[in-house]
């Protein structure tokens, strides 16, 4: 079990620390105060501009579910990249709590160290880009495989289990076939499908995807985004999913709508 050194700054932590005693002591209580696997309360991110600073973030309170996606809208601008990077660990907010249950811990991300942020991105965050950002020489499988090298040299039988993990994704997303072949042949749609196979390989608790399919032709941007909604469902992910596409976030269980920061 991994456990987080928990923070007592204030009365509202002190609160949440004892939540998180709780969550780590008993799988049961595990189970029920985990089904939300991403918790953001009144998260708030600046950025230097000029003399005085620009709010990118406003005031943003969500939760998704395990199992459930939530798609974010909002024009260029308006601050959904910024809220994705919050959640992704890659930003860290002026203030405000980032709860990331798994179902070992609970974790607030707006206050871990780098080194603890990179491994909850190898372990329990799976993130998908616009583009695919995949290694042109690598085949499809390896590309997954190397994910798993991340985190350190595997044993014989780990890397026996990474290969049937690799293919089984591989499987899920539709490219059970092209396994072999290296991702430089394939396909814009096929290309953002296996990086959202590499995405789920650390089994992560939460998925996020910003815009993953504007570079993407309409109708194979539609197939992956069912197939990030179906597979989050499927596997259990909670998935938060920036479009600017009114469509495909109806197909979300839930959707915010942010402009200048802030949900309206
Ligand atoms: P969106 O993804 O909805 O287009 P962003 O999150 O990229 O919006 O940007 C929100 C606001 O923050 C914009 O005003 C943008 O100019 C500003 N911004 C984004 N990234 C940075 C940065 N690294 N430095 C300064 N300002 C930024
Ligand atoms: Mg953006």
């Amino acid at each position: 079990m991994t456990t987080y050194p928990l923070h007592t700054r204030d009365a509202d932590t002190t609160r949440d620390a004892a939540t998180a005693r709780t969550v780590t002591s008993t799988r049961d209580g595990a189970d029920s105060l985990n089904r939300s696997a991403l918790q953001m309360e009144s998260v708030v991110l600046t950025y230097p501009d000029g003399e005085g600073r620009v709010t990118a973030v406003d005031d943003v309170s969500l939760s998704v579910e395990r199992g459930r996606s939530l798609a974010v809208t909002g024009p260029s601008g308006s601050g959904k990249s910024s809220l994705l990077a919050v959640a992704a660990t890659l930003t860290t907010p002026d203030s405000g709590q980032v709860w990331l249950n798994t179902p070992d811990t609970r974790v607030d991300l707006a206050r871990v160290d780098r080194r603890r942020a990179a491994e909850l991105r190898r372990s329990e965050i799976g993130i998908v880009f616009q583009q695919a950002n995949l290694i042109e020489s690598l085949t499809a499988r390896e590309q997954l495989e190397a994910m798993a090298w991340l985190g350190g040299r595997p044993s014989r039988s780990a890397r026996a289990d990474v290969r049937r993990r690799a293919d089984h994704l591989l499987d899920v997303v539709g490219l059970g076939h092209a396994a072999e072949r290296s991702v430089g042949a394939l396909s814009g749609g096929q290309r953002q499908r296996v990086a959202v196979a590499r995405a789920l390989m650390g089994q992560p608790s939460l998925l996020l995807a910003d815009e993953p399919t504007s570079a993407l032709d309409s109708e194979s941007g539609a197939a992956v985004m069912d197939l990030l909604i179906g597979t989050a469902r499927e596997e259990g992910v909670a998935l938060m999913l920036i479009t600017h596409d009114a469509g495909i976030a109806d197909r979300a269980d839930a959707r915010i709508h942010l402009v200048d920061g802030a949900v309206v």
